[in-house]
């Protein structure tokens, strides 16, 4: 897959539209940017570190996380920010949040609530899919459908569902 132009139109998609039509930032104060941990941060998606190169991201920085993926155990980069961002380039997993990709082996793919997003996140909380704004969704959707059909991308989201599957037991 050519990753930067993918990855491209998906941020794209993703500038304008989001989970409401209003700023739901102002429903808790942008609790998912805020975190005490300075650690935490968002895994980006198989090859989205192409979009850093080459940015001046002194809010960001870049690392191999511990979270593997596929027969090979490939590594998942995680993006760790100051709780500022250049909004231009905020990775996906911020742009769809709370929705998350998700997909068994012999399953279909689904966009759900992320159930980690439970514990911060109002709209997770308390809203159903249908309650989201529907272009939202909609786009969400459709950079999933296009996605997905990168290997490196399904094992990566296989993965994470089953991370998914277990913390969604404690909700
Ligand atoms: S935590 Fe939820 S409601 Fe708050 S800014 Fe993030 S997505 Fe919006
Ligand atoms: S990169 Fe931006 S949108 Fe994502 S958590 Fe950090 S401040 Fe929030």
């Amino acid at each position: 897959m050519n990753a930067k132009r993918i990855y491209k139109e998906a941020y794209r998609l993703l500038e304008q539209v989001t989970p409401l039509r209003v700023d739901c930032g102002q429903l808790c104060s942008g609790a998912c940017c805020i975190s005490e941990d300075n650690e935490a941060g968002m895994y980006l998606y198989p090859g989205e570190e192409c979009m850093y190169k080459n940015e001046n991201t002194p809010w960001l920085r870049i690392e191999p996380s511990a979270f593997l993926y596929g027969d090979a155990d490939k590594v998942t980069q995680i993006a760790i920010c100051d709780g500022t961002c250049n909004r231009a380039l905020r990775p996906l997993s911020c742009r769809i949040f709370p929705l998350i990709p998700y997909l068994k082996e012999d399953g279909k793919p689904e966009i759900i609530i992320d159930p980690r997003a439970k514990s911060m996140c109002p709209l997770a909380q308390t809203f159903r899919m249908a309650d989201f704004e529907p272009e939202f969704v909609r786009r969400v959707k459709m950079i999933f459908a296009i996605l997905l059909k990168n290997k490196d991308v399904r094992d990566f989201v296989i993965e994470q569902s089953y991370v998914l599957d277990e913390i969604g037991k404690f909700f």
